[in-house]
């Protein structure tokens, strides 16, 4: 972090990062607190190896996403929007302000960052972006050694979504901007680049990496034991019509999943939290538990994931 107010720069870790957004936390110089224009943001320190072209060039660099093909040249924003999303977006939008909607989105530049950022990321999309229940693949990123990198660096130039136009960040020629992240993994340098300052991809599906099988059936036998169970009792008035879960095996699967993600930093946490609940399928309790602990295994074994994403082949993308 650095502060805006006295410029000090310090390290802190997630926990802290928690206490400062509820103004616990400040400054350990000036005691700034997280509601002023002017408190400490992600910062890199001066030593950074990104920070230097040929060293950030020889680095992995990590994406995660739904794709299993990323990133594809003819990548069509609209493949994951049902048809009825479609038709009510094109008579909305009109269909002039839909087309230039989808080449809005194929001009997105491509976003790279540490293994944690990314992974980060996929819980983010898994929370917020309806991307629960699905398989999710983690990328290890070759730069291309010709494309030309930024100076320096900037500030995250995305929303929390990331998205933002390729020739805004990366004027030509430049098919490689550094930023800091301010939302993922913050305080680490990632990328946003051209499609064609990635060289080469190689892959992992979570849903490859092994699965603890006694954790599995624990947690199938957790669920199946909550399903003799009596409903919740009534939270809200029937008047009040607001349609609430009383399913005791949701409630056993909330709690299955907060015990399973306690150690998390504390968004990842939430993120999880949120996501898990909203997809399980009582008709297919194996299912949403082998998807829970292979999303989980990105984080609990790192290690394990990177060790097969350099044993992968390679994929030639420009
Ligand atoms: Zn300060």
């Amino acid at each position: 972090m650095r502060c805006g107010v006295c410029s000090l720069i310090f390290e802190v870790d997630w926990e802290w990062l928690r206490r400062w957004k509820e103004v616990q936390e400040a400054c350990p110089t000036c005691g700034t607190t997280s509601d002023s224009v002017l408190c400490a943001r992600p910062y890199i320190f001066p030593d950074d190896p990104a920070l230097d072209d040929g060293k950030l060039r020889a680095m992995s660099w990590f994406h995660t996403s739904t794709e299993k093909d990323w990133p594809s040249s003819d990548f069509d924003p609209t493949g994951d929007l049902t048809e009825e999303f479609q038709t009510r977006a094109k008579r909305m939008l009109r269909r002039s302000g839909f087309q230039s909607m989808v080449s809005q989105q194929k001009s997105r530049a491509l976003h790279l960052g540490t293994y944690e950022a990314s992974v980060y990321n996929a819980y983010r999309r898994i929370s917020d972006e309806g991307d629960e229940g699905k398989d999710f693949y983690v990328y290890r990123v070759e730069l291309n050694p010709e494309s030309e990198v930024r100076q320096s660096w900037v500030i995250d130039p995305g929303n929390v979504t990331g998205q933002v136009q390729v020739d805004k960040v990366c004027p030509e020629p430049i098919g490689i901007t550094r930023y800091v992240n301010f939302h993922e993994d913050p305080g680490s340098l990632s990328l946003a680049v051209r499609p064609q300052a990635v060289k080469a991809v190689q892959q992992v599906a979570a849903s490859s990496l092994d699965i603890d099988e006694d954790l599995l059936d624990s947690i199938i036998d957790r669920l199946r034991e909550a399903s003799h169970r009596p409903l919740l009792p009534r939270e809200w008035p029937e008047e009040m019509g607001i349609e609430e879960d009383r399913s005791p095996v949701s409630a056993e699967a909330r709690k299955t999943v907060k015990e399973l993600v306690a150690s998390f930093p504390v968004s990842l946490s939430d993120y999880f939290n949120r996501g898990a609940a909203r997809c399980l399928d009582q008709d297919r309790l194996e299912t949403w538990a082998r998807w829970t602990i292979s999303i989980l295994n990105l984080v609990n074994g790192h290690s394990e994931v990177l060790e097969q994403l350099r044993s992968q082949p390679r994929r030639l993308v420009y």
